[in-house]
């Protein structure tokens, strides 16, 4: 499947809300954003089951940015849209709605908000909401993306 991931409060933390993984003072002085622990083994395994990885954020951080901190934790991912184009294009295609991943040929969408999954229900796209506060938030994912598979 074509998967995407949200961002804030879903990979990068809004202030200590989860526990991330090491960074480095070089890091730090790069640019690199703090990243929930567990996501560079999470994103590495759903590709290695042959997924594509994605970023879909509503940020309007630079995807150069993005990608500079996705690849200090060896994370590559396949593409990423942020709140650029992501205007532009729901804009262009009428849709009144904070994402939807559909329009970019996303197949599931991974994110923190409640908001997106309401949206998913009245726009038809597919979505895991995982809670910040979600311990075990590695393994919920990778169940519900099997239950999603083979429904
Ligand atoms: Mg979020």
């Amino acid at each position: 499947m074509n998967i995407s991931f949200d961002l804030d409060s879903t990979l990068i933390p809004n202030g200590d809300e989860f526990e991330t993984e090491k960074r480095n003072f070089l890091g730090k002085i790069l640019g690199v954003e703090k990243i929930r622990k567990g996501a560079p083994e999470l994103i590495r395994l759903l590709q290695t089951d042959g997924h594509l990885i994605n970023i879909y954020t509503t940020s309007f951080r630079s995807k150069r940015k993005i990608r500079n901190t996705l690849r200090y934790y060896k994370i590559e991912v396949t593409r990423i849209v942020n709140q650029t184009e992501n205007e532009k294009v729901l804009k262009l295609n009428k849709i009144n709605a904070s994402k939807c991943p559909k329009l970019f040929n996303f197949d599931l969408h991974i994110d923190d908000s409640k908001g997106v999954g309401l949206e998913g229900e009245k726009f038809n796209f597919t979505t895991i909401i995982v809670s910040p506060s979600n311990l075990n938030w590695t393994k919920y994912i990778e169940n519900e993306v099997d239950r999603i598979i083979f429904k």
